[in-house]
């Protein structure tokens, strides 16, 4: 069996890899057993050093590594650098904080000493998506290691060179062997990995479908799992936001991966007051956007991953039109070779509209009209999803009490939802549970330990 790497933006295909076979996947996973193992032993101060290695192994490796994504995903190569570097500060962000994360909780109670310990849980399973081939596994990975477990990376099936670069950065730091590595094997595999009694826990970043077959294998098989799934992020502007600096951050904030991030925004709410002016806006900086060849200095908005979900981003921007949404701009895949689609616009959605109620995964903006904040908050939090929000006023007395009724994993105001290794990252409802990032992602994949100690008895 072979896994293709294909480039998206031109349909040619980069190479067959062959897959790994049941020898080789046991081999693997019994090296990330005992690599686990003694990496779990490993003094606290060495595991942060080779961190911080890894982290400079990103930074060596990221003139390499930057274009496999480009051409494997099709994002433009500046966004592919910037992704490097960010895992690179990531790591970094570990190696400095960790120590203070992992430090024992001294509790009182009626012991003589009663304390919390964060130990090792074991190898974790970690099942990525293809839109941030690096950061997605290593926004995963720093937590995960830095807690003394091992990872084993099953990667989507379309960033396979994506997958072996990371394994080879872990190699070059000096990691041991088989303490992250990668699986070259498709989607059928997860189950039985699952299953295996060497893998402890899993990690999974993707769409919420496969989030919940994943979810209901892991509760079968009882191992802790932290789940990363879809959202569709409001983006709320009300009317005495700083309506013009709320546009120019929402184009980012849609386009930016080519509309593929599960916390760009993809419903933007307008209070009526603000709605034409944020329009006409948003409208002239999405018409700057360069659409081209991501490998080409100045193209902004690159090829989609996969023509299919071009062609269902193209259904839903459709069925949205046909439900009586108003077309600003776009609305069409771009002829030719590649999974190019142009930057799309559409005005006067309705919550039950296509464009509104799913995930669009793409380069498509849907604009809601609202009459107030209160509206907004309703329509905000009137999908399955709960990942992401930014909401943009200029009261921010009143954004403190808006903030706590909008359902998310995380709430930006006056600015774009991004994640930060300081902060936790995650969502609710049907964004998934659990949390990465921050202390909290680092004590996900720890058995939280309670240590009671009564008087020294003689
Ligand atoms: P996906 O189709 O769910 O695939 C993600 C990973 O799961 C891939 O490795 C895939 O392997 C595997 N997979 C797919 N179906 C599976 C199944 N039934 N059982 C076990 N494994 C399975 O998602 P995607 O298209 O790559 O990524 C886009 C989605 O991810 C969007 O919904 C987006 O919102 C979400 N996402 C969420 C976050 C977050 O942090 N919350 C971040 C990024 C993306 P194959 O490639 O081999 O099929």
């Amino acid at each position: 069996m072979t896994i293709t790497s294909f480039n998206p933006a031109t349909d040619a295909v980069l190479a067959e890899l062959p897959s790994h076979d049941e020898a080789a996947i046991e081999k693997k996973l019994d090296d990330a057993a005992s690599a686990q193992r003694q990496w779990a032993r490993t003094p606290l101060a060495e595991r942060m050093a080779l961190l911080k290695r890894v982290a400079q192994a990103l930074r060596e490796q990221k003139a390499e590594m930057a274009p496999l994504a480009t051409l494997e995903m099709g994002k433009p190569l500046a966004e592919s650098l910037g992704e490097v570097e960010k895992c690179a500060w990531n790591f970094d962000v570990y190696a400095d904080a960790a120590p203070r994360f992992l430090a024992d909780q001294v509790v009182a109670s009626s012991a003589s000493d009663s304390r919390i310990v964060f130990d090792p849980l074991g190898v974790v399973l970690a099942v990525m998506p293809w839109n941030y081939p690096f950061w997605q596994v290593m926004r995963a990975a720093a937590p995960v290691l830095a807690g003394g477990n091992g990872m084993v990376l099953k990667h989507a099936s379309n960033v396979p060179q994506c997958a072996l670069a990371l394994e080879a950065v872990f190699e070059r730091a000096g990691a041991p062997k088989g303490m992250f590595t990668t699986l070259l094997v498709g989607s059928g595999e997860v189950a039985r990995l699952i299953d295996d009694r060497r893998i402890h826990a899993v990690t999974f970043t993707g769409s919420t479908p496969a989030g919940r077959s994943i979810a209901s294998q892991a509760g079968r098989a009882l191992k802790k799992q932290v789940l990363e799934l879809g959202g569709s992020d409001p983006f709320i502007v009300l009317a005495d936001a700083d309506v013009e600096a709320a546009a120019a951050v929402a184009v980012k904030a849609r386009f930016q991966n080519t509309g593929q991030s599960c916390i760009a925004a993809k419903r933007f709410i307008v209070e009526h007051a603000a709605a034409d002016r944020f329009v006409e806006a948003f409208v002239a900086g999405a018409r700057k956007l360069v659409v081209g060849d991501p490998m080409t200095d100045g193209t902004t908005q690159g090829a989609m991953a996969k023509r299919n979900l071009r062609d269902e981003l193209h259904a839903q921007v459709q069925a949205s039109v046909q439900q009586g949404a108003k077309l600003l701009m776009g609305g069409k895949p771009v002829a030719g070779p590649g999974a190019f689609y142009e930057p799309t616009v559409l005005d006067h959605v309705a919550p039950t509209m296509t464009a509104a109620s799913e995930e669009t995964f793409g380069p498509a903006a849907a604009i809601l009209r609202v009459a107030d904040a209160d509206e907004a908050v309703r329509v905000a939090n009137g999908t399955p999803f709960g990942l992401g929000a930014a909401l943009w006023t200029s009261d921010l007395d009143r954004a403190r009490q808006l903030t706590r009724q909008i359902d998310a994993g995380a709430v930006f105001v006056n600015g774009m939802v991004a994640s930060d290794p300081r902060l936790p990252f995650g969502g609710t409802k049907e964004s998934g549970y659990g949390r990465e990032l921050g202390a909290l992602g680092l004590h996900e994949f720890t058995n939280i330990k309670t240590v009671w100690t009564g008087p020294a008895r003689t």
